[in-house]
Order: C-alpha cells, then structure tokens, then sequence
C-alpha cells in the first residue's frame, strides 16, 4: 500500500546516498548482503533477549541500509539479474528472521500463545505473499497489489516492536500492547492479502490458458517440485 506513495519521491532522497555509497567502493550486491546480515543478527540476539527498543532500531536502520541497493544500482546504469534475485532472497531472510525473533519473544518472554500463533501467520504469510507474485511473474501472469507489501510489513511491525520497547523502558503499560495490536493486525490483514494475489493471478490475461503438455519425458514443471 505505501507503495503508491511515490517512489518517485523516495528516490529523491536515496538517489544521492546510492551515489555516495558507491563512491566508497561499496557494490550494490555486498550492501544487500550487509544489511540482510546486521538485521537478521539483531533480529535473533535482540528481540529473543526482550531488547525490543534497540533492536528495533538496529533493524530500522539496516532495512534502510539495504533498500539503497536499488538506488547504488541505478546510479551506475543499472543492475544484474542475480543482483535482483539476491535482493529478493535477501528480503525475505530478513523478514522471516524478523518474525522468528518475535516469536520466540512472544512465547519466551511473554508466554502469550495467541501472539505465537499471529507471529508465526505474519512469518508465514511474510513468504507467501512474496511468493505468489514471484511464482505469478515466472509464469508471465501478475499478482501485484494487496494490502500488504514488505514496506507495510516492515512500517507496522516495527512501529510496534519500537513502541513495545519504549512502554518496557518507560514502564508505560499501556504502550506495551501496542506490538500485539501490529502483529493481530498485520496477520489478519496478510491473510486477506494472500487471497487478493491470488484472485489477482485469476484475473490476470492469459491465467486460465491450457498449458500444453511437454513431449519430454520426466519433465518438471519450474516450481512444481518445491
Ligand atoms: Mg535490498
């Protein structure tokens, strides 16, 4: 959803930082595999040990971090096909080791099953969602759209999580709930998204062509084996 408002204007400001990260010799690849590294090690020390605060920041920053990739790219004339893949892979690394870290919070720390389970739809559909458009796109069909993307995501689950964190240091309590409204929020909405993609695939031109049957024997259809 917040990606309809403007990319273009986002890019205002990553443009110059693209620049000046590729000035320091730094390539798009390694800046992707920097920023999945530091959020995915923060994800799984910090929020595992109740640190909700600052690994949220930590996190914030080194999405950040790895959302210039893109901008690096474009400003040297543009970027490979593994470089696309990688990012993607990345991504959703970072989102599954997001949720996993939470989880272990919300049952570790919490001992709140229903937040477990809402935790684990959000880890779940996290991965789904991405698929669907990926698996759509393989197969020349489109599946953009929904709710929820990966900035929607990241802008909710965050926003919680920092939240949460600034009631356990202020011992505010009543601020402390706001990570479980994110996360009842942020599953219930994933899981409408889920359908919006695939009804997206349904409508999309071409989606209930016949696909011819290969004449090569033992042929596995790209996706169907995983
Ligand atoms: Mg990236």
């Amino acid at each position: 959803m917040l990606s309809i408002f403007g990319r273009a204007s986002a890019s205002k400001v990553t443009a110059p930082l693209g620049r000046a990260l590729n000035s320091t010799g730094l390539t798009p690849d390694s800046v992707t595999i920097i920023g999945t590294v530091v959020s995915v090690v923060a994800a799984v020390t910090l929020f595992p040990t109740d640190h909700l605060f600052i690994g949220t920041l930590v996190i914030w920053l080194f999405v950040m971090f790895d959302m210039l990739d893109g901008a690096m790219a474009r400003a040297r004339g543009g970027g490979s096909k593994y470089g696309a893949v990688l990012d993607a892979t990345c991504d959703r690394v970072a989102d599954g080791a997001i949720f996993a870290g939470l989880s272990w919070w919300a049952i570790f720390h919490q001992n709140d099953r229903p937040l477990l389970v809402a935790m684990l739809v959000c880890l779940v559909t996290s991965q789904v969602i991405s698929y669907a458009k990926a698996r759509a796109e393989a197969s020349g069909l489109s599946a953009d759209g929904g709710w929820i993307e990966r900035p929607d995501r990241l802008v909710i689950v965050l926003v919680g999580s920092g939240l949460t964190g600034i009631g356990q240091l202020a011992s505010w309590e009543w601020l402390q709930f706001a990570l479980p409204v994110a996360t009842y929020f942020l599953a219930a909405a994933s899981i409408v998204t889920v359908f919006q993609r695939v009804l997206a695939v349904r409508n999309s031109a071409g989606a209930r062509d016949i696909i011819p049957i290969q004449p090569e024997r033992n042929r596995i259809e790209p996706g169907q084996s995983s």
